[in-house]
């Protein structure tokens, strides 16, 4: 017997205003709210909800932030799993995880299913090793199945997170599957100031700290390395027993992570 190990979050704690830096996806995103909070509005002029929106872009960039702002900010149950949970070495154990999830969301309808890195159960069929693998493409089949068989308009909308799109078999890319694409890219300038503003809300930061100064510094940079930017600064100042975090502290957790970014350091020169 398959144990399903999706989690049920009925409050994921994330709200709009948490996000910053990726308006239009976060525009896309408080429509479907809308969608889940007065169905009719949307039913009546014969439209329907769509089912599954495609999340992609790089890690860090507030995929899985998105995904959980919606729930939320709907109040609808938040089912979350990542595609690797569902790829097993057992044949039919993957696609048995895939029926129970979604047999437990249209039990919870309306609600948001979430699936992080889909091209682990979603890669192209046939393109394996030795011409593909059998256990992957019941559950990719079971998946696709599944999209199929609920109804618009029902309330389970399945959000997926990939960073390569480019893998996906085209099958769940079709009308009435993934229809929506969004794409959601690292922020700009701009974009980083309004997400260290939101990561710097509970800092005490010092005066020499400018938030502006620092997202020039930071070309590059995702939203989750930005967080972790501030982050380590906090725990610097900690260390050093200061009650404000100052420029010192971000300087020094700026290159740890400029250190982390361009991967591990090489040994023995
Ligand atoms: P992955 O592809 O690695 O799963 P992701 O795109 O799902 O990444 P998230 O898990 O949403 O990334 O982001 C990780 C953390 O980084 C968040 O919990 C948040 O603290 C911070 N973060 C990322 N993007 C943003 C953003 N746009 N605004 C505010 N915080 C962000």
């Amino acid at each position: 017997k398959s144990t399903a190990r999706f989690e049920r979050r009925p409050d994921t704690g994330v709200n709009f205003k948490d996000i910053a830096g990726i308006d239009e996806a976060k525009a896309e995103f408080e429509e479907i709210v809308s969608f889940l909070k007065e169905p009719e509005k949307y039913t009546v002029v014969g439209a329907k909800i769509p089912k599954g929106i495609l999340l992609v872009g790089p890690p860090g960039t507030g995929k899985t932030l998105l995904a959980k702002a919606i729930a939320n900010e709907a109040d609808v149950p938040f089912f979350s799993v990542a595609g690797s949970e569902f790829v097993e070495m057992f044949i039919g154990i993957g696609a048995a995880r895939v029926r129970d999830l979604f047999q437990k969301a249209s039990e919870n309808a309306p609600c948001i299913v979430f699936i992080d890195e889909i091209d682990a159960v979603g890669r192209e069929r046939g393109a394996g090793v030795g011409g593909g693998n059998d256990e992957r493409e019941q559950t990719l089949n079971q998946l696709l199945t599944e999209m199929d068989g609920f109804k618009e308009n029902k309330g389970v909308i399945v959000v997926g997170a990939t960073n390569r799109v480019d893998i996906l078999d085209a099958a769940l890319l079709r009308p009435g599957r993934f229809d929506r694409q969004v794409t959601v890219n690292l922020p700009d300038r701009l974009g980083r100031i309004g997400i260290l503003k939101v990561h710097a809300k509970n800092k005490p930061l010092g005066d020499d700290v400018s938030l502006v100064q620092l997202a020039n510094r930071t070309p590059g940079f995702s939203g989750a390395d930005l967080a972790n930017l501030l982050n380590e600064a906090a725990i610097l100042a900690t260390r050093y027993k200061k009650e404000t975090i100052s420029k010192n502290e971000v300087n020094q957790a700026i290159d740890r992570i400029i250190g982390g970014i361009a991967g591990t350091p090489l040994e023995d020169g």
